[in-house]
């Protein structure tokens, strides 16, 4: 069977009726093929035999944790899942992220920033499968230009010097715009898996990249913190 390219597929695992049947009709109005389940173990099912686009996935499942959804979908497969979640804690958030998901919409959310999530998770996942193309285009966003092919930033069309750390630690978050990034992932990507969990050496490098890009660092337009969680950049034009 072919895949039409101009529908994509979701997949809605969510048991609460009122929640499930919302996204439905939202997701239906903007012709996406949906297909909803109300518990972790169908939902498994049909993510196996449908292999959607996208999963949303609320956490809070009748007959098994959401966390184990996401374990158990990241052991075959890349799909981009995206919680739903009525959890406010930071911790399951991060935890969620960390096991494997993209990203994360609380309740109760409206239609607009559902679908902005949605975009931004299909097209990221898009990048993915282009990866095998070398050149990687420019991060651009308001004022400041990120050219991954030869390491310059700028801002205002003047160069921002920064150290190797700062370089790496934004063209991270760049090359993921729109999507959060925990502080453990972050972490481990830029110090390795055997650092320690203290972010203080994440917030210092993350201080002065802000001092450098942003107009007002207490105000940021290109880099936000999710407090408790990790930070975002604006996703790129
Ligand atoms: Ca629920």
């Amino acid at each position: 069977m072919t895949k039409d390219s101009f529908t994509n597929s979701i997949l809605l695992i969510e048991d609460e009726e009122n929640i499930r049947s919302f996204i439905f009709t939202a997701l239906k109005n903007q012709s996406y093929k949906v297909t909803a389940s109300a518990s972790g173990a169908e939902g498994l099912h049909l993510a196996a035999s449908l292999c959607p686009d996208i999963i949303l996935l609320d956490l809070g499942l009748p007959d098994m944790d959401g966390m184990e959804v996401i374990k158990k979908l990241r052991s075959w497969t890349a799909i981009p899942i995206i919680v739903i979640s009525a959890r406010t804690n930071e911790h399951e958030k991060a935890r969620a992220l960390d096991q494997g998901a993209d990203d994360y919409i609380t309740k109760p959310f409206g239609t607009v920033e559902l679908l902005a999530r949605i975009r931004t998770s299909l097209r990221h996942s898009r990048q993915m499968q282009d990866m095998s193309s070398i050149h990687q285009k420019p991060y651009h966003y308001k004022n400041l230009t990120i050219n991954f092919e030869n390491h310059v930033v700028t801002l205002n069309n003047e160069i921002i010097h920064l150290t190797q750390i700062e370089y790496k630690l934004l063209t991270l978050l760049a090359r993921n715009s729109g999507k959060v990034l925990t502080y453990t992932f972050i972490m481990e990507k830029i110090w390795g898996p055997y650092t320690d969990n203290n972010n203080q050496i994440l917030r210092v490098n993350m201080a002065n990249i802000r001092r450098k890009i942003e107009k007002n660092p207490a105000t940021p337009e290109y880099v936000f913190t999710e407090i408790g969680i990790g930070y975002r950049m604006a996703e790129g034009d």
